[in-house]
């Protein structure tokens, strides 16, 4: 193996470390923001479901008021009534009066509806404060386990990364860049060692992916101190000691 290759060996062990505890954190993380989303949910569902018993309030209310203002006026047809002077004053004044209070009872049961709707409304509303009490203690509990694996991990992180900056040092740019643009993609793992198909033959695969590699691809790993990349995953390849050709 070349210097390159043997360098790029270093700085994968290093950034497999790295990625691995990356991936762990990920996790973490993706659970506290799932408990976020809910949560956040929860409260514009309260804000929306509160906006709603305030508008059916005040239609409510619109609607009561209405009500009294039409029983004042059914007291008042009552007292003309008992003053009507003939029988056709009579009829009329109580036809009037029964209309106002058969129109009163149908405005009557609209606020007896707009008051089953509040209710039913704040039903909700209550049943989305106990998922909102559930979702708070929820991301409580993820963002208290996330903040103890930073603490937990923040020593090795620091010590990882100032390992990778040595790794890297005796890396040409280009290099480096190819290998943290593949590590980025394979969550870590930017070089595949090349596999032997047949312990008899002369095939070899890239283990990461698969794809066969050319027996002149695994000469030039062997002689020269250059880097191959896996045509299909973009891997840096590499070959073992082991897999020495049967020729
Ligand atoms: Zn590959």
């Amino acid at each position: 193996m070349g210097e390159t290759l043997e360098a790029l060996h270093r700085l994968q062990a290093v950034e497999l470390q790295i990625a691995e505890i990356r991936s762990q954190r990920d996790i973490k993380f993706r659970r506290v923001e799932v408990q976020r989303r809910r949560l956040q949910q929860a409260n514009e569902r309260i804000e929306e479901l509160t906006a709603a018993v305030r508008r059916k309030q005040v239609a409510m209310d619109a609607l009561s008021l209405e009500v009294s203002s039409r029983e004042a006026s059914v007291v008042k047809h009552r007292e003309a009534l008992n003053n009507a002077k003939t029988n056709k004053e009579y009829s009329t004044i109580l036809a009037a009066m029964n209309t106002e209070k058969a129109d009163t009872g149908k405005i009557e049961s609209q606020v007896l509806e707009r008051m089953e709707e509040i209710q039913s409304i704040n039903k909700e509303i209550a049943q989305v404060e106990e998922e909102k009490k559930a979702y708070t203690e929820a991301l409580a509990e993820t963002e208290e386990k996330l903040a103890a694996f930073d603490k937990r991990n923040n020593k090795e992180t620091t010590r990882l990364t100032a390992e990778r900056k040595v790794c890297e040092s005796g890396i040409a740019p280009t290099t480096l860049l190819s290998f943290n643009r593949v590590a980025a993609h394979h969550e870590g793992e930017a070089m595949a060692v090349v596999g032997k198909v047949h312990p008899k033959r002369d095939d070899y695969v890239c283990t990461g992916c698969n794809l066969k590699i050319s027996l002149e691809i695994v000469n030039i790993l062997q002689s020269r101190d250059e880097i191959q990349l896996c045509k299909c995953c973009g891997r840096i390849l590499f070959v073992e000691s082991s897999v020495a050709k049967s020729s």
